[in-house]
């Protein structure tokens, strides 16, 4: 597509706009300002832009195009958000959607973090409330190990439901007392 070269300051010279792939012109008498000489040149731009294309690139084009409407708000698939959340926490797009709080860690010493220079990122636990749609389980706590191996972190996720989520920490409180309960005593 071309179009012809003309001074923008004389306004009264006839403005040419020529598709040659479709073979069509037209012939604007000269008497619109430069900002409408802009908005015309872009619309015959747009207008003409597929123009050549073949059938198939066409069809592509409409095909390719139609993205279905599957990409809702947080709002529409879950509900209000919680006054607890932290967006930068939130699960977009993705298979669950959920709101996030944010987020405690607990350092893991026992296993592999990442050394990067004088600091040390050691390995974790992450912890934080999620809120998910009622259909994906609704209220849920996150839980997920960050390890550092073989060049990357790696990552275990779980999701829990609230009972869970507390019947959880009480194991891991009865444990512990366990596994201390006979150290430093008679042996
Ligand atoms: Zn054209």
């Amino acid at each position: 597509m071309t179009v012809s070269t003309f001074d923008l300051d004389r306004q009264t010279e006839p403005l040419v706009l020529t598709c040659e792939k479709c073979d069509t012109s037209v012939q604007l008498l000269g008497d619109q300002t430069a900002v409408d000489t802009d908005m015309i040149k872009a619309d015959w731009e747009a207008e003409h832009r597929h123009c050549g294309d073949s059938p198939e690139l066409k069809h592509w084009d409409a095909m390719s195009q139609a993205i279905p409407h599957t990409q809702f708000g947080l709002e529409q698939q879950i509900g209000p958000r919680p006054s607890w959340s932290d967006p930068s926490n939130d699960k977009v797009g993705g298979l669950i959607p959920s709101y996030g709080s944010s987020t405690a860690r607990t350092h893991l010493s026992l296993h592999n973090g990442l050394p990067t220079g004088d600091t040390y990122t050691p390995a974790y636990v992450s912890v934080c409330a999620r809120l998910r749609s009622t259909v994906n389980g609704g209220p849920v706590v996150g839980m997920t190990t960050h390890k550092y191996y073989d060049g990357e972190w790696l990552r275990r996720g779980t999701a829990l439901t609230p009972d869970e989520a507390r019947h959880h920490a009480a194991l891991l409180v009865a444990a512990a007392d366990l596994a201390e309960s006979e150290i430093g005593g008679s042996c």
